[in-house]
């Protein structure tokens, strides 16, 4: 019989075909060759596994619920169209997926803080719940001007006793932040890990972020199975770093089922307009991986825009360029206008206010759903809810008349 897909990729080294790897500078080696050694230990103990099923269940909400989108799906009047609930997770997001375990890695490891860093905010926040829960200090990088604009999440990480630390050089923003971040962890890496926040990163984060969030496909596999008695056709998810999305798909790969991640059209084709990084993006190494990444003029990474703060990335986990070179994992694309559409009609037809990120993967289904017959059906993975960017979304987009 052949091995589960999952058991397959990466290979030791971290790559997935070409993809992967892990760009350090000699000094980390060490510390990431531990990393690598004490996950692949906590992955087969009992005890580990049975505490992340302890928090999961009676902490974070787990499992979440798939609900059907029954007006949704009769106003595109096409295919059945599922919600994977990541919504309701603690938090409000799929991060907690990945965060808590990552805090509980870093326990294991003998650390006694966490470090990382955030652009809009999420990943931190995220963070520093799961730091806050298993008694570790936390301590957040991020861009002063990002600081400036994402007001509500600094005061959050403070209030769950982070240390938000600015990052004051450069645009002042997510690259600033990254530096900053790593240039910390370098210095305290014997007491503190770097909790990277999506299948993004030198190996091993890609394949441990992909194997904390799996519990999301294979949780969505059998619940879809419960109500449907088959498989869902198509699987889609929106496409930042990639962990939502490889957290679903890490539960259907194996099967006939099509997969499609849908990546940010911003504003436009221009770079510096949108945050497509497989669709317009060459192979290239960036923040100690190898993928394929939006580059500038001087190969730098580019810069990126999306009106999902949380998906606006020069480029994507090594796994899904990997699973798109090799044609099992299809690319969809939304833009802005479409997205705010979609944040619209889910939380008026469905009473659901979705984050913009995942409303991107929303707007894709309504597309293609309006293209099949009733007998098919779509399952989204709603990564968030929306309440982030609720002013942000009245302020600059008028509320459509309800019947629409
Ligand atoms: C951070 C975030 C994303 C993007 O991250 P991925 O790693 O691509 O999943 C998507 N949706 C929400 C709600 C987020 O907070």
């Amino acid at each position: 019989m052949r091995k589960p897909y999952l058991e397959t990729q990466p290979d030791e080294n971290g790559y997935f075909g070409k993809f992967g790897g892990a760009f350090l500078p000699p000094m980390l080696e060490e510390p990431f060759a531990q990393i690598q050694k004490e996950y692949q230990k906590l992955k087969n103990d009992p005890a580990f596994i049975e505490e992340l099923k302890y928090v999961r269940k009676h902490y974070q909400g787990r499992p979440t619920p798939i609900s059907f989108a029954k007006n949704l799906t009769e106003h595109c009047g096409g295919a059945k169209i599922y919600l994977k609930r990541e919504d309701l997770n603690h938090s409000g997001a799929h991060k907690l997926n990945h965060c808590m375990a990552e805090v509980m890695l870093a326990k294991h490891l003998g650390k006694k803080k966490v470090i990382a860093e955030t652009g809009a905010g999420q990943h931190g926040v995220a963070l520093a719940t799961a730091a806050a829960y298993f008694g570790l200090e936390c301590e957040i990088h991020m861009g002063e001007v990002d600081i400036a604009k994402e007001h509500p999440n600094v005061v959050r990480m403070k209030i769950l006793g982070a240390k938000v630390v600015p990052a004051t050089h450069g645009l002042k923003t997510l690259k600033e932040a990254v530096d900053s971040a790593f240039g910390e962890y370098m210095e305290t890496y014997e007491e503190s890990l770097f909790c990277i926040g999506s299948v993004v990163g030198p190996h091993p984060f890609p394949m441990m972020i992909r194997d904390f969030q799996s519990v999301v496909g294979h949780e969505s596999k059998e619940q879809f199975f419960e109500r449907e008695s088959k498989l869902p056709d198509h699987v889609i998810a929106c496409v930042g770093g990639g962990s939502n999305a490889m957290g679903i798909f890490a539960g259907f790969i194996d099967d006939d089922v099509e997969l499609i991640g849908v990546e940010p059209m911003g504003k436009g084709e221009k770079l510096g307009e949108h945050a497509a990084s497989l669709t317009y993006g060459e192979e290239g190494v960036m923040h100690g991986f190898n993928s394929i990444m939006l580059k500038d003029a001087e190969g730098e990474p580019a810069p990126v825009y999306s009106i999902g703060s949380g998906i606006d990335y020069p480029s994507v986990g090594p796994e899904h360029a990997y699973l798109s070179s090799i044609g099992r994992t299809k690319v969809g694309l939304c833009n802005d206008e479409e997205s705010v559409d979609a944040f619209y009609k889910l939380s008026q037809l469905e009473g659901i206010i979705p984050a913009l990120e995942s409303a991107h993967a929303v707007a894709y289904a309504m597309k293609l759903a309006k293209t099949l017959p009733s007998d098919k059906t779509i399952l989204i993975n709603l990564s968030g809810r929306g309440d982030k960017d609720i002013d942000f979304v009245v302020d600059n987009y008028d509320v459509p008349d309800a019947k629409f």
